[in-house]
């Protein structure tokens, strides 16, 4: 096999608790992740080293040395098998950078796939997970996809049951966030930085995913980081009431953002949403997507 192209999605938080910060740095948290249907392609093709390059629309802000989650990910496979082989990955972005929507997270469970393809190693799906979790918080669910609660830092899923598709317009700002000094001013913000409270998943929230009601989840939408990326970025209050006025069901910052997520009605709705947007908040780009989409996929 001389070259393997893996598909992964975007994820959107539907429900991001954080709770207390823990002795290890992190903080334990409450996340229900949604895969969405924007996509990174990541190929592989046989080489003698691990290299990378990055094309697209977000391809100048990604780094293209060994700190690329791509060849981090390549480079623990690698070394998890045993194996001294090569890769060079071409990553095909569509997925904002440092956007709350895990990209750099995708494509390392994408070169996860891709890379146990091309070295023929057939590693279980159960190993994988392994090394995802030790790769970052939000790379076992760009492996699994679908829609999932997650426990612990995010890395403990557990399969959500949805009914039907969810439809999204996305509105992607200039400029990333990062998701470290995100969560500082969080911590910030909270009188109490969260010592005691313990989040749990919002039965309501998980009902209306159960039963495929966007009017409930839009309801229900909720990002604990959401007071944090406006006060570093006041501008997203402006795009999310833009949203809200155009009829969204749901308006929510995407994880630590910048990204804002609306709920919509269907896929008629996203596009008059996306088109409507740019008009009346100051954002990059906006994109139509629905999930929930596969995980990281070989096509
Ligand atoms: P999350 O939602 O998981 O918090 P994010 O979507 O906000 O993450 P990413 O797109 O993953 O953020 O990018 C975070 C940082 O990671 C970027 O600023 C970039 O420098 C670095 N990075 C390393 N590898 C990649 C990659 N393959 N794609 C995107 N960013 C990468």
């Amino acid at each position: 096999m001389s070259s393997v192209t893996v598909r992964v999605p975007a994820k959107v938080n539907v429900q991001l608790s954080v709770g207390p910060l823990r002795e290890d740095g992190y903080h334990d948290l409450v996340n229900v992740f949604h895969a969405v249907s924007i996509f990174d392609d990541v190929v592989a093709r046989e080489s003698d080293s691990i290299t990378v390059a990055v094309t697209g629309d977000w391809a100048d802000l990604v780094p293209v040395d060994d700190t690329n989650l791509a060849v981090q990910a390549a480079r623990a496979l690698a070394k998890h098998a045993g194996v001294c082989y090569g890769a060079d990955l071409v990553i095909h972005k569509a997925i904002p950078v440092a956007g709350g929507m895990a990209g750099g997270s995708a494509d390392a469970a994408a070169a996860l796939v891709a890379c146990n393809e091309l070295w023929g190693l057939g590693l279980p799906a159960e190993d994988l997970m392994r090394l995802a979790a030790d790769l970052g918080s939000d790379v076992p669910f760009s492996l699994m996809g679908g829609t999932a609660l997650g426990a612990g830092r995010g890395e403990l899923l557990t399969e959500l049951p949805t009914t039907g598709t969810f439809h999204w317009t996305f509105a992607m700002a200039d400029g990333g966030l990062s998701t470290p000094s995100v969560y500082a001013e969080c911590d910030r913000l909270r009188a109490t930085p969260s010592r005691g409270f313990w989040p749990e998943a919002d039965a309501g929230l998980l009902a209306a995913l159960r039963d495929g009601d966007p009017h409930a989840l839009g309801r229900c939408l909720s990002n604990d980081l959401q007071p944090a990326a406006l006060s570093l970025r006041p501008a997203l209050a402006v795009t999310l009431e833009a949203g809200r006025r155009l009829g969204a069901l749901g308006a929510i910052v995407s994880g630590s953002g910048p990204t804002c997520a609306f709920l919509v009605e269907d896929a008629a709705h996203a596009a008059r949403l996306a088109q409507a947007l740019p008009e009346r908040a100051p954002i990059r780009a906006t994109a139509t997507a629905h999930g929930p989409t596969p995980g990281a996929t070989i096509l």
